[in-house]
């Protein structure tokens, strides 16, 4: 563990348990304690909560669509900040529950197929041959997925005459 700051209430903390503060004139970052700096917001949070959450439900009511639109535009931000702890998290869920693991796998291979994603395209390519993924140009898995949807246009528009 990398000590960054020694807290009066909190001790040695590292990257993970300080915000960056300013840095002095002879070039040094500081930090402060996060702890102690949520201590201090606490007053001012909660105060704000009910204001908050009734804002919330206001916008939720008025234009349910566009709230969740953003909700989930915010969900996937956060996602992407913290990737490591959504993972870990997730493992951990998957570990208890092995049925998730296998349900949230499936989906990922839907959702690949459907929108012939670059892995999915490559693996068609790479099979039953010795290549790895690196081996295959991007040129070519832009060429095989245009010849991909023109297979599924051709395949969608029998299935609709035959109906
Ligand atoms: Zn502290």
């Amino acid at each position: 563990m990398t000590v960054v700051k020694i807290c009066k209430m909190h001790g040695e903390l590292d990257f993970s348990k300080v915000i960056k503060a300013k840095v002095t004139v002879k070039g040094e970052q500081r930090y402060r304690c996060k702890l102690c700096m949520q201590e201090l917001h606490k007053p001012h949070y909660e105060k704000n909560r009910e204001k908050v959450l009734t804002a919330h439900a206001t916008y939720r009511n008025q234009d349910p669509k566009k709230y969740q639109e953003i909700k989930n535009a915010s969900k996937r931000k956060m996602y992407a900040l913290h990737l490591d702890k959504y993972r870990k998290d997730r493992d951990e869920r998957e570990k208890r529950n092995p049925e998730k693991k296998k349900l949230r796998q499936q989906r990922y291979k839907n959702k690949s197929v459907e929108s012939l994603s670059d892995a999915y395209i490559k693996q068609n390519l790479v099979r039953e041959t010795n290549l790895k993924f690196a081996d295959v140009p991007q040129e070519l898995v832009e060429t095989k997925r245009a010849s991909m949807q023109f297979k599924r246009l051709i395949k969608s528009k029998l299935n609709n005459k035959e109906e």
